[in-house]
């Protein structure tokens, strides 16, 4: 008798059970392919057998039998196999759920693994540009160490020709017949970015981005995993791709954000990546201007090779950084007369320029006059934004919309005023100002539709527009020749949030949005408008270098025993009452009480944005200077708190080294 353990998708930390299908050859049973069961009253799941056994620990007399083998063979390599047990094991989350997360959707729906398809044209072979010494320097040591699993932190500053190192290296594994991961922002994931591969190579290419339909996602998979694509580009979850014989992992831009999941599975694609490189005895390089704190500290323990850039490739020079005191100047919707003054001349000499402002709409305080109420959303903890294209108000946490208020919810006064300023109102007021130049407007809103993004950056290039104002989306690896100044309007936001990493993103955003500006040998100017133009870390990142901001933060960290010298996990519950929240979390921390540990409990309390969508949200942080001690508790903790019946009033999750603290 032959028992079947398979992994299925679903939320719950342990596998199931079942009897192999009727009629089925032993032989046909292969770890790691995927088997289509019977699941509740009605319900039919695609999970992956990940065991065979001879006992079954529930009474064989109770256990299902499977409808059907899906595949002949496994679908996942060994490799890959071990990277998902590693993050399932890591992150405390359902293996069943982490292979599905691995899987095509076609192929989590029981589609049959399909033909490859043939290859792709080739495209043109273009020529490599000279290196400067320390790109040489750069490219030998990582050719240098083809074949055996080094991380490398490639740390140039914006415009140092980072891409070019990437270029040459990837050309030395290609010459190896072997593959290559390059892992990319979210938003940096553009047909610009691609193009520059594209130009540089002639063999296949594939981009991996959440734009592809399920049929050209698995077309690309099957490709990955029969070694026809060459070159993988692809945004996080292309970590999980099937590799038939990858040699390099590049991940650019370390420092982003969006290589973290932060929902369900919470896994950081960064951390995976070196797992894999790991795993395959490859090199793996981390390229960043503004590399994040883990990864400094990891360098400066010598774990990681620190490559340095210190200056720009080519003819570019770094740009110009002015901060710009604003404290009682005459503002006119947030812009100084500096500021509009050097605009003008940039434009006159023909160049483009940049604005940015990390808040969309149009303002995001609606307020009373009389007596200061101010717009809010009934479902969450925060302020409403007004919207001039929608005309409407909008919650940005919960998406919620609502017509603009025609008097006060207080006094019933009729002057209701915008206060502050997002980045219609800067578009509003640009097109005031300079009326003979285009403006092309960056943010969620203006690129919903699809393809619009591509569209704008497309013109942008094109130089169709002249006036760039965006949010982060267009502070992230774009390079635009003709941007000659570029102006933060608001520099002070970060500089005082309650979440300890603020600071931190603040500065890495303010020297990537900076270097936007003067790429291609024209002279660049970064101007910062602020209130607080003393702030030491604001003269420190800008007088000395991140470097020494870095190593100040660090310091802190230090002091404060935050990472990294610490490790987080965050347990999160939010429910519509907040003592539904508070009372699971009391009881997880009562459990754990129980257990002797040194690991440091705190909380629960609310979280920084108490409430969101119409659910209270609280959490419990777990904070330890060893990681495998924090993971041990973790292990025996999960068991626990399976059986609090408390669980079933809430949603809650484990964040194991969160980076948001919301
Ligand atoms: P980064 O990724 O570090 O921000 P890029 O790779 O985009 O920088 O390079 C910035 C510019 O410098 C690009 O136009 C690139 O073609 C150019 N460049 C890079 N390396 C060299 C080099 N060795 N000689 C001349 N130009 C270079
Ligand atoms: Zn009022
Ligand atoms: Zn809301």
């Amino acid at each position: 008798m032959k028992i079947l353990k398979i992994a299925l998708p679903v939320p719950l930390r342990r596998n199931f059970e079942y009897l192999p299908p009727k009629d089925c050859q032993l032989d046909a049973l292969q770890v790691g392919i995927r088997v289509r069961v019977p699941f509740g009253k009605k319900r039919e799941l695609i999970g992956i057998l990940i065991e065979i056994c001879e006992q079954a620990e529930t009474p064989v007399a109770k256990l299902k039998q499977a409808i059907e083998l899906i595949d002949s063979t496994a679908i996942f390599s060994k490799e890959l196999w071990q990277l998902c047990l590693w993050a399932a094991d890591y992150y405390h989350h359902p293996l069943g759920d982490v292979l599905a997360t691995a899987l095509p959707a076609l192929l989590r729906k029981g589609r049959a693994l399909p033909a490859v398809l043939a290859g792709m044209v080739s495209g043109q072979q273009g020529a490599d540009l000279d290196l400067n010494t320390e790109q040489q320097e750069a490219v030998t040591a990582v050719m240098n160490a083809l074949g055996v699993f080094k991380v490398f932190l490639l740390d140039g500053v914006t415009g140092s020709g980072k891409t070019e190192v990437y270029l040459q290296t990837i050309a030395a594994v290609l010459a190896r017949g072997q593959q290559i991961l390059v892992l990319v922002p979210e938003i940096g994931l553009t047909p610009q970015t691609i193009q520059r591969f594209r130009e540089r190579f002639s063999e296949p290419i594939v981009a991996l981005h959440s734009r592809l339909t399920e049929k050209e996602r698995l077309n690309a998979w099957m490709s990955v995993r029969a070694g026809q694509a060459k070159i993988i580009i692809g945004t996080r979850s292309a970590i999980f791709s099937p590799f038939a014989n990858l040699g390099l992992i590049i991940l650019d831009e370390e420092h982003d954000l969006s290589f973290k999941q932060q929902e369900t599975f919470r896994y950081h694609a960064r951390d995976l990546a070196i797992m894999r490189a790991h795993f395959l005895n490859i090199p793996i390089i981390l390229g960043t201007a503004t590399p994040t704190l883990e990864t400094l500290h990891n360098a400066k323990q010598n774990r990681y090779q620190h490559l340095q850039l210190r200056e720009r490739a080519g003819f570019a020079e770094m740009p110009e950084m002015e901060v710009l005191d604003i404290r009682k100047k005459n503002l006119e919707e947030g812009l100084s007369p500096v500021l509009i003054d050097e605009i003008k001349k940039h434009l006159e000499n023909g160049n483009q320029v940049m604005l940015f402002l990390n808040r969309r709409g149009f303002s995001p305080i609606l307020m009373c006059h009389a007596c200061g109420w101010m717009a809010v959303c009934k479902r969450c903890n925060a302020r409403m934004t007004f919207h001039k294209n929608t005309k409407r108000l909008h919650c940005h946490h919960c998406d919620v919309q609502k017509p603009i208020f025609q008097h006060c919810e207080a006094c019933h006064g009729q002057e209701l005023i915008m206060v502050g300023l997002g980045t219609e109102r800067l578009e509003d007021t640009l097109e005031k100002y300079f009326p003979n130049y285009s403006i092309a407007r960056i943010d969620r809103d203006s690129t919903t539709k699809k393809g619009s993004l591509e569209k704008l950056l497309e013109e942008i290039h094109e130089r169709k527009h002249q006036i760039l104002i965006g949010t982060q989306m267009l502070a992230k690896g774009h390079h635009f020749p003709h941007v000659t100044l570029v102006a933060i309007v608001e520099a002070d936001g970060g500089f005082f949030s309650a979440d300890f990493r603020a600071i931190e993103r603040m500065g890495q955003l303010l020297l990537q949005v900076s270097g936007r500006a003067g790429r291609a040998g024209k002279k660049g100017k970064v101007i910062i408008q602020t209130h607080h133009p003393d702030h030491p870390l604001l003269q420190q990142l800008l007088r000395e270098s991140y470097h020494h901001f870095a190593n100040t933060l660090l310091k802190e960290r230090e002091d404060a025993l935050l990472p990294p010298y610490a490790f987080f996990a965050l347990f999160r519950a939010e429910a519509h009452y907040a003592d539904k929240a508070l009372d699971f979390l009391q009881h997880i921390k009562k459990t754990a009480q129980t257990f002797a540990h040194p690991i440091k409990l705190l909380g629960p309390v609310p979280a920084n944005m108490a409430k969101r969508a119409g659910r209270h949200r609280m959490q419990l942080l777990l904070q330890s200077q060893h990681r495998p001690q924090l993971q041990q508790f973790l292990k025996t903790l999960l068991p626990e708190i399976e059986k609090i019946p408390q669980k079933q009033k809430v949603r809650w999750s484990l964040d194991v080294d969160p980076v948001v603290n919301d």
